[in-house]
């Protein structure tokens, strides 16, 4: 078997490494990118993701610049207002509303949102179409040597490769940040997320919402229309045990269960997917970068699903490692480059993972006196204008 030389290695192609090969790829870099398991890109088969990714106004910016924006748009479905509603009293209805608008910090939405096997299926075509990626899914990453001058990477398959840079994209239990002797804080909560779409009769207007009462938010955010109607992506976070009952309940009764979790603000919803299940923690490498290794995405941060940063920010650490690679491209992966980029995302990154933390903390509580205290929170910061434009430059990442 014939040995590869690159000038990028990805191990992992998740949506944030086929996202990474793209964007280096149309650079003009040369990128293997590979990953064990193939991408699911149709909606309704087996291992389908059913969460949707809403891209914030920065991430559009890179995936202009990797060549898929234009494939992406016809899909989009804008997110204008992100409202929050608390319905943490004695019976589960709203009791507090407030509503972040776009329109009052920008002229675009927050950002657009899009089903992840939608977001795969475009992403593998780009990839497919670009000369400068090779993308090889089936085939991982066994092992890593690196050297001052380059990385040395066997591959399932038995072949090796040579690359100046190694960007581990491959998940929160990334084999290479480990060959790379890099650790990790994680915190766990004991919750876990069920992902699904739902059609509805009430027209959601571009409108995200995010619904509090206890054990994690339940959150509708905006998808095209399904089969004529209204539809939204659902995440709903709650104790671990709780949310895989309703994983398995039968799906009458799940929907009735929903709905009342909605508190009805939608109508009835009706399940338009399979259901999927998703394990929350939060977790921070303690590095970014080791020598010819540059990690991004989970490999760097697992965050909760909450105000649409996980995948955010694995654009951001995106955009930040290809403008260090365009500003000299001839030490590309050098000592100093990934120093800088350290430098440049772990502050940003510690303060998400930490901001992240406390909310999903906030939004699992349980007790009258603590949902109380939760909905004063909400108020008295949406009651003063420049703290509630900040909150939202600082949720899009443009402060
Ligand atoms: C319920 C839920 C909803 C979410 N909603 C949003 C949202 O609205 N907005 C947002 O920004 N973020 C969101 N996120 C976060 C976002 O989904 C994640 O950040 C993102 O999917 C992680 O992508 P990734 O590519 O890092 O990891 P993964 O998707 O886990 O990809 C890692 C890849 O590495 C591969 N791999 C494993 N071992 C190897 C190996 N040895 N060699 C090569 N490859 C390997 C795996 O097969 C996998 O394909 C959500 C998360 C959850 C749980």
């Amino acid at each position: 078997m014939t040995d590869t030389t690159c000038d990028i290695l990805i191990s992992g192609g998740g949506i944030a490494g086929m996202t990474a090969a793209a964007a280096f790829g149309t650079a003009g870099f040369r990128v293997l990118c590979v990953d064990p398991a193939p991408p699911v890109i149709r909606r309704d088969d087996d291992g389908a993701d059913m969460r949707s990714t809403a891209m914030l106004q920065p991430a559009r910016r890179v995936l202009e610049a990797a060549g898929l924006w234009e494939h992406l748009a016809p899909h989009a479905a804008p997110l204008e207002i992100m409202r929050i509603v608390d319905a943490g009293g004695e019976t589960p209805e709203p009791r507090l509303t407030k509503d972040f608008k776009a329109a009052d910090i920008s002229e675009q939405p927050f950002g657009w949102n899009f089903p992840n096997w939608l977001l795969r299926r475009e992403l593998s075509e780009r990839l497919n179409a670009l000369e400068t990626v090779d993308f090889r899914p089936g085939t991982g990453t066994h092992s890593l040597f690196t050297r001052s001058r380059e990385a040395r990477v066997r591959l399932s398959d038995g072949s090796a490769v040579r690359a100046r840079l190694v960007i581990a994209a491959d998940g929160r239990n990334s084999p290479v940040r480990e060959a790379a002797g890099i650790g990790v804080q994680t915190s766990r909560y004991g919750q876990k997320a069920l992902a699904f779409a739902v059609t509805h009769p009430v027209a959601h207007n571009n409108v995200s919402t995010e619904i509090h009462r206890t054990g994690g938010p339940f959150t509708l955010v905006p998808l095209p229309d399904f089969q004529g109607r209204p539809s939204s992506a659902i995440v709903w976070m709650d104790d671990g045990p709780l949310a895989l009952e309703r994983y398995q309940m039968p799906v009458a009764a799940f929907e009735a269960a929903m709905t009342e979790r909605s508190c009805g603000l939608f109508g009835p919803l009706t399940l338009a997917s399979h259901r999927t299940i998703w394990p929350i923690i939060s977790q921070k490498s303690d590095r970014l970068s080791a020598e010819r290794v540059a990690l991004i995405a989970e490999a760097a941060h697992v965050v909760p699903p909450i105000g649409a940063q996980g995948l955010n920010m694995s654009l951001a650490d995106t955009a930040c490692l290809l403008e260090l690679a365009q500003a000299h491209p001839e030490t590309m992966g050098d000592r100093q480059m990934l120093d800088a980029y350290h430098t440049a995302r772990f502050r940003d990154i510690s303060l998400r993972v930490q901001g992240i933390d406390l909310l999903n903390r906030a939004s699992q509580v349980s007790t009258p006196a603590l949902r109380d205290a939760r909905a004063a929170g909400l108020q008295a910061l949406y009651a003063v204008a420049p703290v509630r434009k900040t909150l939202m430059q600082m949720g899009l990442g443009v402060r």
